[in-house]
């Protein structure tokens, strides 16, 4: 890409995506800067989840371009040759990015030392010992050192998510993606879990965050995207996109919500 700047860690442009006939990504614009909390919201539908899937590669794109650092994601697999290709990406290109889903997604077979240490072993190779040490460093972190024997039943929503955060940031990844992550939890376990957020913000971690949490990405967004039928129809800053928005669409979506 022409403009592509070296503090860009995710740049995208007329990124597009259909599934069959449904246009779901309709040319998306979007770059997210080195240290940078980038903040997604939108309707139910319009595209967020595919394109942080698009990111990580769990999905496959169109049409576009899409660098993730100095990568460019998919530059070959297109179309049939999409699964081929998805193995090429290599398992230490995929550690560089860490994700956070909606419901958790830790493995329930494995205590949260383990969860956390697991890509740590399989992936990057670590000793048990070295894994161990940085598993347990980032639970402290994310408050949980305690319960590095538990598993996850044995948990609540709001530390089995404060687990996969963890568990996402292990391997010291270029940015971390979250896709909802508070959505599924009970409103009293939601703080916690925006607290460890917090602390990553201001730790300079570069994210890309899908939320309803508006308020919470007014406080420490860096940019706020308004994604409304597979585009990008509003970005800027929170004051810009929140507190003025320019589009109809933009303040009828969060009048709704709040
Ligand atoms: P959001 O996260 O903003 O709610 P999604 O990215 O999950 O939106 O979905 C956007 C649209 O794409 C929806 O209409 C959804 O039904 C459709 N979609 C998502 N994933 C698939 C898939 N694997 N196959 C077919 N349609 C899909
Ligand atoms: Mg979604």
């Amino acid at each position: 890409m022409q403009d592509k700047h070296q503090d860009d860690i995710v740049s995208m442009k007329g990124l597009t995506k259909s599934f069959g006939a449904h246009h779901v990504l309709k040319g998306v614009d979007l770059t997210v800067r080195r240290a940078e909390a980038s903040f997604i919201i939108g309707p139910s539908g319009s595209g967020k989840s595919t394109l942080l899937r698009c990111v990580n590669s769990l999905e496959s794109y169109n049409d576009g371009e899409l660098w993730v650092e100095d990568y460019l994601v998919g530059a070959e697999k297109r179309g049939e040759q999409w699964y081929e290709a998805r193995q090429r990406v290599t398992a230490a290109r995929r550690a560089r990015i860490g994700m956070v889903f909606q419901r958790f997604n830790l493995f329930p077979n494995m205590t949260a030392l383990e969860n956390v240490t697991a890509g740590l072993r399989m992936v990057l190779k670590q000793s048990r010992r070295e894994a161990d040490d940085r598993g347990r460093e980032l639970l402290d972190r994310v408050g949980l050192l305690d319960r590095a024997g538990a598993y996850p039943a044995q948990l609540s929503g709001g530390q089995q998510q404060r687990v996969a955060i963890a568990r996402a940031i292990a391997a010291r990844p270029s940015i971390i993606l979250f896709d909802e992550p508070t959505s599924a939890l009970d409103p009293e376990l939601v703080g916690e879990v925006l607290a460890v957020m917090r602390d990553l913000v201001r730790e300079g971690m570069t994210m890309m965050v899908v939320t309803h949490e508006i308020q919470f990405a007014e406080e420490v967004g860096d940019t706020v995207h308004f994604i409304d039928g597979g585009r990008v129809a509003e970005s800027g800053t929170p004051a810009e996109v929140i507190r003025a928005s320019r589009h109809a669409r933009t303040s009828e979506f969060l009048a709704r919500i709040r």
